[in-house]
């Protein structure tokens, strides 16, 4: 079952009317301080948090309008990502004094990032993809190392990484399995993509998404049957409709290239 995408955005306005509220708190205490100092510092905290209670609010709208009918503007986009950044770490704050378990907002957030993605429609060639994989997908007992090179794999079948890796060598993409954050930065340096699909846990996945902006990065959870971190999967169906969704569909042969002599010998 999805996550509630409701979860993440109730909480996105909450703590953006909160602000809002501290806003018309210092505003109202402006007339009360008798000392021109803290009056001074009062007007910087409303200036400061009248600029913050309106981009989130503004952000907030944007984002639901998104979802709601796939609108997507360039400009929009890049404040959407900024305020999810910035109020990212008081949503989960919150949540937790909610006793709302940070998985679910996590979930909640990625389900509300991936429409954001969507709604923008790209879709990119295989060499300006990277998918990122954990390594936590290879069986725990293979003997081979696919993190530096995901073609060590002998594909014997014994984990998930044989039909995944598959698949993306059919589809032609790039890709790297990671063991963390900063190999996951490497590969991005290196492959320069302009989306990203990456697998991974949901603490992993938020913040890969959040650090990864204004690259956008398509979030798919991994299966744990056998706990975290161990023997993993993903589900094939959901990485291929992915792929689906975000490469270019293949272009036919151009006819010109195409051989139409009879002879037998001939290996065009
Ligand atoms: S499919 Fe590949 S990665 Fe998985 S156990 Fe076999 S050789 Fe290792």
């Amino acid at each position: 079952m999805k996550p509630p995408k409701r979860l993440f955005l109730g909480l996105f306005l909450f703590v953006s009317i909160l602000i809002l509220s501290l806003l018309l708190y210092f505003g109202y205490s402006i007339y009360s301080p008798n000392l021109a100092i803290i009056r001074y510092s009062f007007i910087a905290i409303v200036v400061l948090l009248s600029s913050v209670s309106f981009f989130s609010l503004l952000a907030f709208g944007y984002m639901f309008l998104s979802i709601l009918k796939g609108i997507s503007l360039p400009f929009l986009n890049r404040l959407a990502e900024k305020s999810v950044t910035f109020l990212y770490p008081y949503i989960l704050q919150l949540g937790r004094l909610l006793h709302i378990t940070q998985d679910k907002i996590q979930r909640s957030f990625i389900e509300v990032n991936n429409k954001l993605v969507e709604s923008r429609k790209m879709q990119v060639a295989p060499n300006e993809l990277l998918v990122l994989l954990p390594h936590c997908l290879q069986n725990n007992n293979c003997l081979y190392r696919v993190t530096g090179d995901p073609y060590n794999c002998h594909h014997c079948g014994r984990c998930v990484l044989d039909p995944v890796l598959n698949l993306l060598v059919k589809r032609q993409v790039n890709v790297r399995i990671v063991t963390g954050g900063t190999i996951a930065r490497k590969a991005v340096k290196m492959f320069k993509p302009k989306l990203i699909l990456a697998v991974a846990c949901e603490r992993d996945l938020s913040s890969g998404i959040i650090d990864s902006f204004p690259i956008p990065v398509w979030g798919l959870l991994n299966h744990r049957p056998h706990g975290p971190c161990y023997n993993t999967s993903v589900s094939i169906d959901a990485l291929n409709e992915i792929l689906n969704k975000i490469l270019k569909p293949e272009e036919p042969l151009a006819q010109s290239l195409l051989c139409d002599c009879a002879s037998f010998w001939c290996g065009r």
